[in-house]
């Protein structure tokens, strides 16, 4: 039997909009990185007269290869194959704290009094193909994950959401689906994402589902 979806149809149609703008951009940046990077490449095996791909076989076609995946790390399109949606249970929590490198960069001596320190809070999930993910959450985030979900609950992951759906209780905060951040004030959409808040409540009204009737 298939579950309920339970992501409001508004917020999956951004989800789905956010996507499509990370492919077009991704597409851009790595047509622009490969003419870059192979253009440098043949100029230089051009150019130079002790480099081309009959002298140095191996450096060249391992720095083809190179610039050849490296789009793939360095534009986060692998989260395309790891952060694909999927349901399963809350099967572990692992609170961390972990250094935010963000803002030293390479010159982390140099900046070692500035370096601050993220919350981080890891959570297993059991993928309902008999499969395990690991996420990730930090700091606001980290926050909402830990009042949200306890281990045991069954949950819906869209991809390119942050957050997880529970099927079962109702949560009285409104939250951003995307980022994480919780509603404040009046405000109906995330500032950040331009999502609207989930409300739970509301959604479970409206797909006309409660704890004990929407058995999995
Ligand atoms: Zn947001």
């Amino acid at each position: 039997m298939s579950r309920a979806d339970l992501l409001p149809q508004e917020i999956a149609i951004e989800l789905k909009k956010k996507k499509k703008k990370f492919i077009v951009k991704s597409i851009i940046k790595t047509a622009i990185f490969y003419l870059l990077g192979f253009g440098f490449l043949l100029l230089s095996e051009h150019k130079s007269e002790s480099f081309d791909r009959y002298s140095e076989p191996y450096l060249f076609w391992f720095l083809c290869i190179l610039v050849l995946v490296l789009p793939v790390f360095l534009f986060n399109i692998y989260i395309l194959v790891t952060r694909r949606s999927f349901k399963g249970k809350v099967v572990g929590m692992k609170n961390q704290v972990r250094m935010d490198l963000s803002e030293c960069g390479m010159f982390l001596r140099a900046n070692a009094a500035r370096i601050k320190y993220k919350d981080v809070c890891i959570v297993s999930f059991e993928t309902e193909k008999g499969g395990t993910r690991r996420i990730a959450f930090e700091n606001e985030e980290a926050v909402l994950i830990r009042d949200y979900c306890k281990i045991g609950d069954e949950i819906s992951y869209t991809e390119f959401s942050k957050i997880p759906l529970k099927y079962h209780g109702v949560y009285e905060k409104k939250f951003c689906v995307c980022c994480g951040n919780t509603q404040r004030g009046e405000d109906t959409c995330c500032a950040k994402c331009k999502v609207p808040f989930y409300d739970e409540k509301a959604n479970r009204d409206e797909l006309g589902l409660w704890q004990e009737d929407f058995k999995i």
